[in-house]
C-alpha cells in the first residue's frame, strides 16, 4: 500500500486494469464438499486468489490446557503458500499469518453455537494456494463454506470482502495492483442476517465519506458473495432433491 505509482489504476472513464468497474468485484468460484478426509471443506476462487479450507470436529480439544467447560473453542491456521505469490514465500507461520488465523477465528466464533459442545475444539484451516490480494476475506469466506459442509450449528455463513481506495477512486475488491499501489485497503466481513459486522480492519488513508462508502460498498459485495455461497452448498447437498455424494465412491 504505498499510495504512489505511475501505474493508472483508474483510468478517465473509471474503468480498472482488469477491465472492472469502482463497484465490480472480480469472478467468484464457490465449491463445497472437495476434501473427502476432513469432517467439512470448500474451495473459493476470488479472481486469481485460489483458497482451500478444512474443518475437523467439533471433536475434544488439544492441548487440553485450552478446553473451556461452556463452549466449544475455534483454532484457525491460516496458511500462505511458498509458491502462492510470485516472490518465493518463506514457508511457515509468521506474524501476518498468526494475525490473520485470529481475526478469522473470532469472526467466526460469532457465529458458530459454540455453547452446544463444551471442551471441544473446531478446527479450521485455510492453504493460500495462490494469492493475488484479498486471500484473509477468501480464506474466511471459504471457512465458513467449509463449516457449514461440516454440518456445524451456526447463526449464519460469514461472507467477507475488502473494498479500498486507489488512484483517488473508492474500489470493491481491490486485486495485487491497487492493494500495492492504491491508498486504502478495507477488509470487512459481516453475518448477512443481521449486518453485524464480524471483521474489520483497515490499511492506509481514507477520508471519513471514502470509509463509510467504502464500508457500504464491501458490504453490498458480502450479500453477492452470500447468495453464492449458499449456491455452492445448494449444489453440494442437492442433485434433483437429493443428497449429492458423488464423491464418497
Ligand atoms: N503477499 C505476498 N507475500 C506475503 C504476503 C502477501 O506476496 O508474504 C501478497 C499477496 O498477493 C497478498 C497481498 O500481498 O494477497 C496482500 O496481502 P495482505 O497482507 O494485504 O493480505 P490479503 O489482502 O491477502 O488479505
Amino acid at each position: 500500500m504505498s499510495g504512489h505509482s505511475d501505474i493508472v489504476l483508474v483510468d478517465e472513464k473509471g474503468m480498472r486494469i482488469d477491465g472492472r468497474t469502482a463497484e465490480e468485484h472480480r469472478a467468484v468460484k464457490i465449491e463445497a464438499g472437495v476434501l473427502k478426509n476432513a469432517d467439512g471443506s470448500a474451495y473459493v476462487e476470488i479472481g486469481k486468489n485460489k483458497v482451500l479450507a478444512a474443518v475437523y470436529g467439533p471433536r475434544e480439544c488439544h492441548p487440553r490446557h485450552l478446553q473451556n467447560p461452556t463452549k466449544a473453542i475455534v483454532q484457525c491456521k491460516y496458511n500462505m503458500e511458498a509458491y502462492s505469490v510470485g516472490d518465493r514465500k518463506r514457508p511457515g507461520t509468521d506474524r501476518r499469518s498468526i494475525e490473520i488465523s485470529k481475526i478469522t477465528a473470532e469472526a467466526l466464533e460469532n457465529v458458530i453455537l459454540t455453547g452446544l459442545f463444551p471442551r471441544a475444539s473446531i478446527d479450521v484451516y485455510i492453504e493460500i494456494l495462490q494469492a493475488n490480494a484479498g486471500t484473509r476475506c477468501a480464506g474466511l469466506t471459504a471457512a465458513s463454506v467449509a463449516l457449514a459442509d461440516a454440518g456445524i450449528p451456526m447463526k449464519d455463513i460469514v461472507p467477507a470482502m475488502a473494498a479500498g481506495k486507489a488512484d483517488g477512486h473508492v474500489l470493491l475488491d481491490l486485486n495485487k495492483e491497487e492493494d500495492n499501489y492504491g491508498q486504502a485497503d478495507v477488509p470487512l466481513a459481516i453475518v448477512p442476517s443481521t449486518e453485524e459486522i464480524v471483521l474489520l480492519q483497515m490499511d492506509g488513508n481514507m477520508t471519513r465519506e471514502e470509509f463509510d462508502r467504502a464500508i457500504e460498498m464491501a458490504v453490498g459485495g458480502c450479500k453477492e458473495l452470500y447468495a453464492l455461497q449458499k449456491d455452492a452448498l445448494k449444489r453440494r447437498y442437492t442433485v434433483d432433491g437429493e443428497e449429492d455424494d458423488s464423491d464418497e465412491q
